[in-house]
């Protein structure tokens, strides 16, 4: 089962104070707590309880919860498939055959991205192993861009 954010487990915003976080906590495990639940139908309780300790612990300490936050966001941006990095295509490799662009990822695997995908505008450089990408800088330049001696 997967674990819910726990800033919404609280109910408060990410952007909340640990003040916030610190009220909400108790206020919330004043309500929730199993010893206060109806014995009847108590599991669902315990389950919300047993979210919010977890969140809490999370989110009660200042160093825990940067480390949430930051893994909150590496998650959010792996989901976007958000751009690793910006690149500028002189430093990426040329492949003559594939007619591709490449440059190292970290994973060990690289980014590519052919020469047809320029043309067409695109600047994203996928990573041929992992879901990371790139952003190729570079700028569009023309064939039939002259050097301004040829007359019209
Ligand atoms: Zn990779």
């Amino acid at each position: 089962m997967e674990q819910p954010d726990h800033y919404s487990v609280l109910g408060v915003a990410p952007t909340a104070t640990h003040e916030e976080i610190k009220r909400a906590y108790h206020a919330l495990s004043r309500k929730i707590h199993p010893d206060r639940q109806p014995a009847a139908g108590a599991s669902s309780g315990d389950v919300a309880f047993h979210q919010l300790s977890v969140a809490w612990e999370a989110l009660g300490d200042e160093a825990r919860r940067r480390a949430y936050d930051k893994q909150q966001s590496a998650r959010r941006n792996k989901a976007r498939g958000v751009v690793q990095d910006e690149i500028d295509l002189d430093e990426m490799a040329f492949d003559e055959d594939a007619r591709t662009y490449t440059f190292p990822c970290r994973c060990s695997g690289s980014y590519s991205i052919s020469e047809d995908d320029l043309g067409l505008g695109r600047d994203i450089a996928p990573c041929t192993d992992c879901s990371l990408k790139i952003r190729v800088l570079y700028e569009a330049v023309s064939d039939d861009s002259g050097g301004g001696d040829g007359a019209p």
